[in-house]
């Protein structure tokens, strides 16, 4: 039976699939890294690093392979990873924590925050989320039956003294209720490149602590901090240890998305809930895979030092070329994204490239101009928000990002 014989018995059968996944659609990310290939695009949208990955990393897997460790792992990680884990908590967040009770191997932070939310959230229950946010929070909420309540990031406006992303806090005062569960924070943030402060997370956690909430903190571009301003951990602040979970990944700070390794650290109660969800998605990570991992996370202070400086470049290098092409760009603060405003743009050239709409601007920059960024509205619950806004990555070797600027330069 051929594909289309198949698709035409399904639908007289009334075969339905299910209605939760009717409310989310296919990534907007990964659908523009296809497209990017089909165009040969420089591909400046899915956020992997192209750098190669450290040479003590591939070494631990492969000898982990030959050592004969490719079973499964002991389904919350294997002890070297969790040990690894622990040492880079205290040395990053300052905390000790248990190898034995509080971590949770999982694959790639993407599990690491669909098995939080399993963990905690019972249906019905409402779930915050900054918008824009990285586009796997919505469908994640869905999954896990969860209500969102949207607190919306504003951009600098053109004429304000703000040069960050804010959001209101009365707004997101209004957001917290009695059935109100979990807070979700990414920072750094994906897409905004926001670094949230002292004064706001406290803010949160004050909020947090009178409505008994959770919060998920997503700091997987935690070595990706410019300018001098500081990381801050959520987990750090007084009260909160007890209650939030932090998620963080190999996948950004080493340059190995590929290789779905990820993890969840809480509390030994959230935890022992976050490991049995755990166990039965997903079993474990790539048991050599994780011998790697632990590798990775002995690196020295100095590997950190040499990847943002060389992010501070690109990230300067991007900058000025979307800026010189037209585009209003803001500039980033952590992580390696730069979100941008096309309206200008837009306005001059609307009836030479004839377009339907905003919508359709990042699709047709690929094709047309041959680079291939994400269009807004896959980071806002309602499209329309994110029509005039495109979103680049700088997470590429500097020889990628000129290619990329040649290119944008047809823009003017
Ligand atoms: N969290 C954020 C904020 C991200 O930007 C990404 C990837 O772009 C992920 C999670 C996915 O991480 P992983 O590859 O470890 O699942």
């Amino acid at each position: 039976m051929s594909g289309p014989d198949v698709e035409k018995n399904q639908s007289m059968l009334s075969l339905a699939t299910s209605e939760r996944t009717e409310f989310f659609t296919e990534s907007v990310i990964r659908e523009m890294t296809r497209l990017a290939l089909e165009h040969n695009a420089v591909n400046l949208a899915q956020g992997f690093p192209d750098y190669d990955l450290p040479e003590v990393m591939k070494k631990g897997a492969i000898e982990a392979i030959e050592a004969g460790l490719n079973q499964y792992a002991i389904t919350w990680g294997t002890k070297n990873l969790r040990e690894a884990i622990a040492k880079k908590f205290k040395a990053v967040q300052g905390l000790e924590i248990s190898p034995e009770t509080e971590v949770t191997v999982t694959c790639g932070s993407t599990e690491a925050m669909i098995a939080s939310l399993f963990a905690i959230v019972n249906p019905s229950d409402e779930v915050i989320v900054f918008e824009p946010f990285y586009e796997n929070y919505g469908p994640d909420a869905v999954l896990s039956s969860a209500i969102t309540q949207y607190v919306s990031m504003k951009p600098p406006s053109k004429d304000s003294k703000e040069t960050e992303w804010t959001f209101d806090f009365d707004e997101l005062k209004a957001a917290f209720n009695d059935k109100t569960k979990a807070i979700i924070i990414n920072t750094p943030n994906n897409p905004t490149g926001k670094v949230f402060t002292r004064k706001e997370l406290e803010f949160i956690a004050e909020l947090c602590q009178k409505w008994n909430v959770f919060v998920i903190t997503d700091e997987i571009y935690d070595h990706m901090v410019y300018d001098g301003l500081e990381h801050i951990s959520m987990v750090t602040l007084p009260g909160m240890r007890e209650r939030t979970i932090t998620i963080n990944a190999i996948s950004k700070t080493y340059s190995a998305t590929g290789w779905r390794v990820g993890w969840a650290v809480a509390p030994p109660a959230i935890t022992k809930s976050i490991r049995k969800v755990h166990d039965f998605l997903t079993v474990g990570a790539p048991h050599p895979l994780q011998e790697g991992a632990a590798k990775a996370l002995g690196l020295p202070q100095d590997y950190y030092k040499k990847l943002l400086a060389a992010y501070v470049y690109r990230r300067e290098f991007l900058l000025k070329t979307l800026q010189n092409a037209g585009f209003e760009a803001w500039k980033p603060y952590g992580a390696y994204y730069i979100m941008v405003d096309f309206t200008d743009l837009w306005e001059r050239n609307q009836e030479k490239w004839k377009l339907n709409n905003e919508l359709d601007f990042a699709h047709w920059m690929a094709r047309e101009i041959g680079v291939a960024a994400v269009p807004g509205n896959g980071f806002y619950r309602i499209p329309f928000y994110g029509r005039t806004k495109l979103r680049f990555s700088f997470g590429r070797r500097n020889e990628v990002l000129q290619e990329a600027a040649a290119k944008l330069a047809k823009l003017k």
